[in-house]
């Protein structure tokens, strides 16, 4: 593609895959439409601190309309339907828009493992980190309780797994507990099906992480598949 080529560029899904192809494309001059079905970018990476309170949810958004002023691009929300290739076009719950390029970056999502219903996940739906702040808060009134924090991962592909959520998570609760002095309260599970979570990190991030579980008194279920949860 020319980089002054003025074809239409329609990229599907407005978190910072889309985005930063946006504001990329953008640069090179292309007429560019951002379609999302959220009228924000969340930034996962800060999402961590909403759980514990650290942060509001608000604050974790980033207006897409805000993006759309410095890097002058057309903006929809709207939620995608279908694409039709054929004829290049996208068809979305409210309207009909035709692309001459499209990139398509809706994220990704989890197996449904059974049970899955039962859990809260950080690096879910946005309003996921608000569910688990909720739960938490009731714990924290209760004063008393369980939490078990994992992840899981494909078997035939060991280094598409990214933990670090968990971990941030799982030391935000221990960190909060111990600050309100509840954590000899509560009993805390970390769990992960491969024998060496964390093992992206290195032999010394995994020494550390060890030293961390046992100076936590964290109970480990590490190395078994995870076949359901129950609730
Ligand atoms: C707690 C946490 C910490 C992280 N830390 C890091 C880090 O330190 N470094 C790092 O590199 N990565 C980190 N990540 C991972 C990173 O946040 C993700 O890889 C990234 O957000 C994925 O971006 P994405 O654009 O592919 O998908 P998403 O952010 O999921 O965006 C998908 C977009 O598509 C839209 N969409 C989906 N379906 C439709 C539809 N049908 N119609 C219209 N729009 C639709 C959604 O509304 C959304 O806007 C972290 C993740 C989490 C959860």
């Amino acid at each position: 593609m020319k980089t002054k080529d003025k074809k239409h560029i329609v990229v599907l899904g407005g978190g910072f895959a889309g985005v930063e192809s946006v504001f990329r494309l953008r640069k090179l001059g292309h007429k560019v439409t951002l379609v999302s079905d959220r009228d924000y970018c969340f930034v996962y990476p800060i999402s961590i601190w909403v759980p514990v309170r650290k942060i509001n949810f608000d604050d974790v958004k980033l207006p897409l309309a805000d993006l759309q002023k410095v890097h002058k691009f057309n903006l929809i929300i709207d939620k995608v339907k279908s694409i039709v290739s054929k004829e290049n076009k996208v068809i979305l719950a409210n309207q009909t828009i035709e692309y001459d390029y499209l990139i398509v970056a809706f994220g990704g999502s989890k197996l449904p493992h059974p049970g899955l219903e039962h859990t809260f996940s950080i690096c879910g739906k946005p309003e996921q980190s608000l569910k688990i702040r909720d739960k938490f808060d009731e714990l924290l009134k209760r004063g008393h309780g369980k939490i078990a924090v994992g992840f899981g991962g494909n078997p035939k592909s060991p280094t598409g797994v990214r933990g670090g959520p968990a971990f941030e998570l799982l030391f935000n609760f221990i960190s909060t507990l111990k600050q309100k002095k509840l954590y000899d309260k509560f009993e805390i599970t970390f769990f992960a099906p491969m024998k060496e979570p964390g093992a992206r990190m290195g032999g010394e991030g995994l020494k550390m992480l060890d030293k961390a579980y046992k100076r936590h008194e964290v109970n480990e279920r590490i190395g078994i598949k995870i076949k359901r949860f129950e609730y």
